[in-house]
């Protein structure tokens, strides 16, 4: 469905005019550093890593809503950075995003029935009858009762609130659905009941999930792949049934014994980031088994085993 080929997105953070005068040179951030992978029909693809990994800027350039320094991304086989503009428009509604913070994302003005109806509107689809069966049929599917239609986002749960946003992302029938953090803040059994109820929706409409999570539970619970990011890069990935035994970059193990922040921001993505350097393994300041080697080349993602790719000189 989705091909990545060495994708970066680099952003210059400028100095101020003094410190330039002084000598500063402004710093390239690479929030996203050559990242290659496919994400097929029917997949939840889960991406782990620490808050300022790259997460969030590479689902919003897989999103286009960041332009790429390098590199492409191809859905169903187009380049979606050279689209013409109705091309733009079906990709618009072919891929969803839900993010983690639905307090920033639904307008607190609107009901639940405006917030529901307001993307059917804007792809045009159906009329005023259409759009009310629509809603009625999602709010069921999300399984939220018709007393919600006339509530508004300040006065729904956290749960509630995540699960109107879930079918807000998906009354338009998208193919895709890029989910950023989306249990992150719940308590441990709403969030157990969402995530249930994501994999129950992906199967009913026929779905492809990129699942972006700090929790490797969750991940590893529900994704059929798993691609770990440190640094920009993708380090591991490893099918989803294998990845809390299977596992084997030292990075992966890390996460595993002491878990990753939690969850970033989009802009945390930028400002928490150091770029490794060119000729080194990024990890190896932290690692306990770096060699001489792992200070002077980067290692570069290969298979090691059937669907299990790994970054590491030692591997
Ligand atoms: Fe550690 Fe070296 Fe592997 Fe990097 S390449 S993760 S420093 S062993």
């Amino acid at each position: 469905m989705i091909r990545i080929r060495d994708l970066k997105k680099h952003f210059r953070l400028r100095h101020n005019p003094l410190a330039r005068l002084r000598g500063h040179h402004d710093h390239i951030i690479k929030a996203v550093d050559g990242v290659s992978f496919e994400l097929k029909e029917g997949e939840v693809l889960g991406l782990v890593g620490e808050s300022g990994c790259g997460k969030t800027t590479l689902a919003k350039t897989v999103l286009r809503l960041h332009w790429p320094t390098d590199g492409n991304v191809l859905y169903r086989g187009r380049d979606i950075f050279s689209m013409e503009r109705h091309e733009v428009k079906a990709l618009r509604r072919d891929m969803q995003v839900v993010f983690q913070d639905s307090n920033s994302t639904l307008d607190p003005r609107m009901n639940a029935e405006r917030l529901l109806e307001e993307p059917l509107l804007l792809h045009r689809i159906g009329d005023r009858r259409d759009r009310q069966r629509a809603v009625a049929s999602m709010l069921d599917k999300v399984k939220l009762s018709p007393a919600f239609l006339t509530r508004h986002a300040a006065e729904l749960s956290g749960g509630q609130r995540q699960r109107l946003s879930i079918a807000r992302a998906l009354i338009i029938e998208p193919r895709l659905l890029i989910a950023d953090e989306p249990l992150a803040g719940l308590d441990p059994v709403v969030s157990t009941q969402l995530l249930n109820l994501m994999l129950s929706l992906k199967k009913e409409m026929g779905l492809t999930y990129l699942l972006i999570s700090h929790d490797l539970q969750t991940v590893s619970y529900a994704s059929d792949r798993v691609m770990v990011m440190y640094k920009g890069r993708v380090v591991e990935t490893i099918g989803g049934d294998r990845f809390e035994s299977g596992s084997v970059h030292p990075y992966t193990r890390f996460l595993m014994n002491t878990g990753p922040t939690a969850s970033g921001t989009s802009n945390g993505d930028v400002h928490r980031h150091v770029p490794p350097p060119e000729t080194s393994c990024a990890f190896q300041g932290k690692c306990p088994h770096a060699t001489a080697l792992c200070r002077k080349a980067s290692p570069v993602l290969r298979e090691v085993a059937p669907g299990h790719m790994v970054a590491c000189h030692l591997v």
